[in-house]
């Protein structure tokens, strides 16, 4: 017996300590969505210097009754299109929020993991599928956290032709779940950059674009790692998607950071699934 349901099984929480395997968190929650401006993204995966990114974009999405309770544990199965409205921020006045680590996997990938077990939090990785090989991403989804694309090299996707953007997705998605063995329903463009072509591809492929409603600035941070707390601290609000960084300044500061944030009442939650579309708009090319 020692074969563990492919990311279909029900589990709660990770335990705090140990390798305890658990499957992959899934709570099924209405579906979200903020349609509005992307902020600038300064999550460089090379040189951040000299981008700025701007005030976080914030969106008045109506709250939809809370997340849902129910634990279903089965990921979606090959998805649908789904809204191409990027979400910036979930539709709940509850105070819960979802941590989202961009610029990964790296040579912190497994100490940030480390600490959201010991923490017992819920978090989303966007990754790059380019840099290297993905051999974690099926430990993260064991863990209960969520993966999601952040393409495969971290271009800037408006100065590339719509044929090498929509590769720099769907490359990059086919990849992540072929590593991770769940589908991938998330993307996140490096930067924020991005018009609705861009995230009409993400939607075709059944993926959400998601962008913040926090920036941390965390990667602009190293010499000043307690900033990267205020900073959230400051902008953080029922709903938020607070956006950090795989950076050694931020993994410094993580535990504070969390502690901080429950010392506020809030909780960790993870990013809902988004719903398929209804048939009939769907056009798959
Ligand atoms: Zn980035």
């Amino acid at each position: 017996m020692a074969l563990l349901a492919q990311a279909g099984a029900v589990a709660p929480a990770p335990a705090a300590a140990g390798p305890e395997p658990s499957a992959p968190e899934v709570r099924v929650v209405p579906p979200p969505s903020a349609p509005k401006d992307a902020p600038a993204d300064p999550s460089a995966a090379v040189a951040p210097g000299g981008q700025d990114g701007s005030a976080p974009a914030d969106a008045e999405a109506k709250p939809a009754g809370g997340p849902g309770e129910e634990p279903a544990g089965q990921p979606p199965a090959p998805a649908g299109p789904v809204s191409p409205d990027p979400l910036i921020r979930l539709p709940t006045e509850a105070k819960e929020v979802v941590l989202t680590i961009d610029d990964g996997p790296g040579p912190l990938t497994e100490r940030f993991l480390a600490v959201l077990e010991a923490e017992e939090v819920p978090a989303v990785f966007f990754w790059l599928s380019g840099s290297r090989s993905l051999p974690l991403a099926a430990e993260v989804v064991r863990q209960g956290h969520q993966i999601g694309t952040h393409t495969v090299s971290h271009p800037r996707l408006l100065q590339l032709q719509p044929g090498e953007a929509a590769a720099q997705i769907t490359e990059s998605q086919a990849a992540l779940e072929a590593a991770a063995g769940v589908p991938v329903r998330f993307f996140r463009p490096p930067y924020g950059e991005h018009d609705r072509q861009i995230r009409e591809i993400a939607a075709a492929r059944g993926m959400s674009t998601v962008l913040w409603t926090v920036d941390s600035r965390d990667w602009a941070l190293a010499d000043d790692p307690e900033q990267i707390v205020a900073n959230v601290l400051q902008q953080v609000k029922p709903g938020a998607l607070i956006l950090i960084h795989e950076r050694a300044q931020t993994l410094a500061v993580l535990p504070d950071l969390i502690r901080a944030l429950r010392e506020a009442g809030y909780t960790f939650i993870p990013l809902p699934e988004p719903d398929p579309l209804p048939r009939a708009v769907a056009s798959d090319g």
